[in-house]
């Protein structure tokens, strides 16, 4: 995934003090004292990043599993208002491994339920992610738009302005680190256009700039909010949020499905980015983004695999192979190659996060985040191309997931949790939620 796209049918990858040192062909240079992994049989890729996630949404997975996605949230609200820090702990220790799982060595998380009193819910999930080894873009989230003032959610999953900045300034203040060897960047990101005010809009926007953040939201997801945003603001969702100052090259939408031409052509001129979730999108039933014509007009996209209550699998891998099959049946079979799949996941979804100087791709002097496939068993091992294998293939068995050169998976487990106990503290999260919300 360097600019020239290399690739090596046979070769190695050396990494020092957790970066890229060199790729090459053929084997690698003697070293002494080097740890060597032996991967004949294997591809290696960069790690891949995820753009979109809702990590305290993996205890929530299966309900109003034949739902569109107002219904879906009406139904979900209620219980997520009993979220509370080991809940949401549990949630993003079992999300993160899982996504490591697939070969995700970078996440984002939109958090933006945030009922009071009920410990500190962004510090969890970032403590998860220390936990599993994974480099992190937590975003914190917001909704102040309850139902009392027209907005979707009920008036007790919401919080006020000045409670929402406050925290927001405060989870950047204690939590981001800009520097180049960053483990734990931090965005701003109020819910959506039906779920929040212009005020909070515009005060998000303009506490990300003064602190050199990003910022995220959802955009053009379903006809719903179409509908919604011409009904309370008289113009599409694309047009609110840039009257709000929401276009630029450090904002990055999520799902962008319902773009026009003019909303293609004006993300591709201020370089926002866009997070394409394919299984959510299908799973609610939200409709087909227009990848191809994204691409063609230059705008950025990564994939993301949404919040896993509306993608109950939560493997970054799946997305790759979703993204190419829904490309090519709503676009023809030239409408995505698999390389340019591949690319989406990888150093596509870097540039989305405003990270591809560090990560995305394997080149050296960046960071040695290294995702290595094994594709010689039953599932894969007489594919001509092992990038058909990867993306069209089932997921392969994960060899050796590195982040900044730590193993965080080896031979198809995490390295730095018992993943069974990990499964069933989301059980008795799950339990106590469920019991909460009286389901
Ligand atoms: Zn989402």
């Amino acid at each position: 995934m360097d600019p020239a796209r290399t690739e090596h049918a046979e070769g190695h990858v050396v990494v020092r003090s957790g970066r890229i040192e060199s790729v090459g062909a053929g084997p690698a240079p003697d070293l002494p004292d080097a740890v060597r992994y032996d991967a004949r049989g294997c591809l290696a890729t960069p790690g891949l990043v995820n753009t979109h996630h809702h990590l305290y949404q993996w205890v929530t997975r299966g309900l109003a599993a034949d739902a569109g996605l107002f219904e879906w949230l009406t139904t979900l609200y209620p219980v997520w208002a009993g979220i509370d820090e080991d809940v949401v702990g549990a949630a993003a220790t079992a999300g993160l491994g899982w996504l490591a799982r697939s070969g995700c060595s970078t996440s984002m998380d939109h958090h933006y339920v945030f009922p009071s009193g009920r410990g500190d819910l962004l510090g969890a999930a970032i403590e998860a992610a220390r936990t599993v080894g994974m480099r992190f873009l937590p975003t914190r989230g917001s909704m102040d738009l309850g139902r009392s003032r027209g907005g979707l959610p009920p008036d007790e999953v919401v919080e006020d302005l000045d409670t929402i900045l406050a925290a927001t300034a405060d989870a950047i203040d204690v939590h981001h680190d800009p520097g180049p060897d960053s483990m734990l960047r931090v965005g701003v990101a109020p819910c959506s256009p039906f779920s929040v005010s212009k005020e909070l809009l515009s005060e998000a926007a303009a506490l990300a700039r003064d602190k050199g953040v990003r910022l995220h939201t959802h955009v053009a997801e379903t006809l719903d909010e179409e509908d919604f945003c011409r009904r309370e603001f008289g113009c599409s969702p694309v047009e609110h949020l840039a009257s709000l100052g929401w276009l630029g090259d450090d904002v990055w939408f999520a799902h962008g499905i319902h773009f026009d031409d003019s909303a293609i052509r004006r993300l591709a001129e201020i370089r926002t980015g866009v997070a394409h979730c394919p299984s959510s999108n299908a799973r609610l039933g939200a409709g087909v983004c227009r990848l191809r014509d994204l691409r063609d007009a230059g705008v950025r996209v990564g994939l993301g695999v949404d919040g896993v209550a509306s993608n109950e699998a939560g493997s970054l891998v799946t997305e790759v192979r979703q993204a190419l099959l829904t490309a090519r049946a709503r676009g023809g079979p030239e409408a995505l190659t698999v390389r340019d799949a591949l690319e989406t996941a990888t150093i596509g979804g870097a540039r989305v996060l405003g990270w591809d100087d560090q990560i995305g791709s394997l080149e050296p002097g960046k960071q040695a985040d290294v995702a290595v496939w094994r594709l010689d068993t039953i599932a894969h091992a007489d594919v001509v191309d092992p990038v058909a294998a990867l993306v069209l293939g089932t997921p392969p068995p994960l060899e050796l997931l590195l982040v900044a050169g730590r193993p965080v998976v080896e031979r198809d487990r995490l390295v730095s949790l018992d993943e069974d106990e990990a499964a069933r503290a989301a059980v008795r999260a799950r339990d106590s939620l469920l019991a909460r919300a009286g389901r």
